[in-house]
């Protein structure tokens, strides 16, 4: 996808989107309701026409390319399953513009597509005997019977429970490997986002704001709207300081400092934070060694890679700590989620399940420099 760009009337759905998937990728597009991921596979398929820009796949642009002749399956939201029919001949009418494979009967096709997802001897049953689990198995089915080149899903999961969804997520996913499957996937469940891709795009009011594997738009968000979206992270707003009396003091007063101070040249560069009285965090001097002190940025730490302590403790070696109160907790079973107070800055943390907090209670916050990821540069 090259520049693509849909309106409607006054709403720009898509702002000019470059997108390039790779052959066998199970790419995924994660983002709010409403931020432009179904007109994005829209596009991809066929049904929808973009304002400006290209889409091409294989090489080749779609451009007048009706559906049909795009040699995409698409599976929707809902079920979308013909009720008078069986659920072999839901299968079977996948097979509407092609021919099975060279050597098999339709019968057969329909037989092995059943048998892929998981459902042998289903062929002929009613859909509406199905679950709904069984059901978008079946449309998954016939979205594969003409062997596609490129799959997309829109949404597959949402109308499912949470475990059925999480077991039927794995087995999209086992399948998708199984036939080498480029596979466009949309969802605005940040966590199916990361569980199941091999890169995954941030997408957010019509534009991309990140592309990347999973662990890389975890660990490394590059824009506030990705730290906040993917995992429940702290992320912060503040000013590079050093964190020695002496010289914050001057860098309130940053124009007379001589130009050419930068964060590596401070003993204990932090940031201070700006919605808190004298709350500084540690900042990694290699994330931000060109910074200058005054210089405006926004880091994230993420709750698993806070130190929680009891107390008024020691936190261990290179962390910093920051004392804070336990405002409430939530029991995750093998996690704890604390929402704490840090100077009037909501903090929250995550520690082991097996250990119990009260809402009052004071806890040390241990955080090492490192784990303070530096999200933009203003
Ligand atoms: P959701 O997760 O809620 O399905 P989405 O990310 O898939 O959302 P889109 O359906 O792509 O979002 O819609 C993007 C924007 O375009 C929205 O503001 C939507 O209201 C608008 N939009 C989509 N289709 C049309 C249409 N046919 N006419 C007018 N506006 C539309």
């Amino acid at each position: 996808m090259e520049n693509l760009r849909v309106e409607y009337g006054a709403t720009t759905a898509l702002d000019g989107v470059d997108l390039r998937v790779a052959d066998g990728e199970f790419f995924t597009l994660v983002g709010p309701s409403g931020c432009g991921k179904t007109t994005t596979l829209r596009c991809l398929a066929g049904f929808e026409a973009p304002t400006d820009g290209t889409v091409a796949i294989g090489g080749a642009s779609m451009a007048g390319v009706p559906p049909e002749a795009r040699g995409v399956g698409v599976v929707f939201q809902s079920y979308a399953l013909f009720p008078h029919m069986s659920v072999g001949e839901n299968v079977a009418y996948g097979l509407r513009f092609s021919e099975p494979p060279a050597g098999t009967t339709r019968d057969e096709r329909v037989a092995e597509l059943l048998e892929l997802v998981d459902l042998p001897g289903f062929a002929d049953r009613d859909p509406d005997t199905l679950s709904g689990g069984q059901q978008q198995r079946v449309a998954l089915a016939r979205a594969l019977a003409p062997e596609p080149r490129l799959l997309l899903l829109d949404e597959p999961m949402s109308a499912l429970d949470a475990r059925l969804r999480e077991r039927l997520r794995v087995q999209v996913r086992d399948i998708q490997r199984e036939l080498g499957l480029t596979t466009v996937y949309v969802t605005h469940d940040q966590e199916e986002a990361l569980a199941v891709s091999d890169r995954v795009a941030v997408v957010n009011d019509g534009r991309i704001e990140q592309v990347g594997p999973p662990r890389e738009l975890y660990d490394a968000p590059e824009t506030r709207f990705v730290a906040e979206f993917l995992g429940d992270n702290n992320v912060f707003d503040g000013v590079v300081t050093d964190g020695t009396d002496q010289v914050s003091e001057s860098v309130s007063g940053t124009a007379t400092r001589p130009d050419g101070v930068t964060v590596a040249d401070l003993d204990r560069p932090t940031l201070r934070v700006d919605s808190s009285d004298d709350g500084t965090l540690p900042l990694p001097v290699e994330a931000v060694g060109d910074a200058r002190p005054g210089d405006r940025l926004v880091v994230c730490v993420r709750p698993e890679r806070i130190r929680v302590r009891r107390g008024d403790r020691s936190v261990g070696d290179g962390h910093v700590a920051v004392v804070a109160t336990v405002e409430s907790t939530e029991f995750l079973g093998d996690a704890t989620r604390l929402h704490c107070d840090w100077n009037g800055v909501a903090v929250t943390a995550r520690t082991g399940g097996e250990r119990a907090f009260d809402p009052g209670e004071r806890v040390t916050l241990g955080v090492a420099p490192d784990d303070v990821r530096v999200v933009e540069r203003r």
